[in-house]
């Protein structure tokens, strides 16, 4: 009898363009240096993976054709928002086989299917699980998304899809935060995947001023533990500083519930 020994993960498949440094016209906030810190600070526990741009049979499948024009009138801003929903194409195309990230800008939770705002252009998450559903790779999925903001644009696309179920943490304190994920995972596991649109906004020292450092490694733990087939995308998070330490944190935790 042949006996296999399971290697314990040391690293996590991490989706990741240099494009996304790119200075494209946003807000001041959502600036290259986001995704910037971020790299620099999970290289030790990252497996980078280049993805390539989604196309545009992928965004009709969230949003509208006037969406789409109105985007396209820009094209730096096009060809970069494709490639940000790519790289959560790729980072779901993983996390068939293992939990991943989509390190990615710009954000996509607040882009829905005919309109976009709050630094976002197309949805990244609704194009990866709708393509996914589409290819007949995953028949559903569970959208948990602990951003500081509510993900309107996530939740406008995918309202009426049966398939696709959308949970938006939303907590007053650190206590009610896990408590209010552990509710949301409690079926995580009779979903064939599990998604997370992260945002780190919610930082004590960044505008949502709840949770620290440590708390993104728990949360991490607690998502990857819930559905192994678990792909997280990068959201907002502003407090550059420790916007890196804060995404190693949860890759720590993603890694965690894997060992
Ligand atoms: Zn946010």
């Amino acid at each position: 009898m042949l006996y296999v020994l399971k290697k314990p993960m040391d690293s996590i498949p991490v989706v990741y363009s240099k494009d996304f440094l790119t200075d494209y016209p946003t807000v001041d906030c959502e600036c290259p240096d986001r995704v910037e810190k971020i790299y620099s600070h999970i290289r030790n526990i990252a497996d980078f993976t280049e993805p390539g741009p989604c196309g545009i049979s992928d965004l009709m499948l969230c949003h509208s054709e006037q969406l789409v024009r109105s985007v396209q009138r820009d094209p730096v801003i096009y060809d970069i928002a494709c490639r940000s929903a790519g790289g959560a194409i790729k980072a779901a195309e993983l996390a068939l086989q293992r939990p991943s990230f989509a390190l990615i800008r710009p954000p996509g939770h607040h882009a829905g299917r005919d309109f976009n705002g709050g630094f976002c252009f197309f949805n990244n998450m609704a194009v990866a699980i709708k393509r996914l559903v589409s290819k007949g790779l995953i028949r559903n999925a569970l959208i948990v998304d602990i951003d500081l903001h509510y993900g309107n644009g996530t939740y406008d696309i995918v309202k009426e899809d049966g398939n696709i179920d959308f949970v938006n943490i939303d907590s007053a304190s650190r206590e009610d935060f896990f408590n209010d994920i552990e509710a949301a995972l409690e079926k995580a596991s009779s979903f064939d995947m599990l998604c997370c649109s992260a945002g780190f906004d919610t930082y004590i020292r960044d505008w949502g001023g709840l949770l620290f450092t440590e708390d993104y490694r728990k949360a991490g733990r607690m998502l990857a533990s819930s559905n192994p087939h678990f792909f997280t995308v990068l959201e907002g998070g502003y407090y550059i500083p420790d916007l890196g330490i804060n995404v190693h944190a949860y890759l720590k935790g993603l890694l965690e519930a894997c060992s």
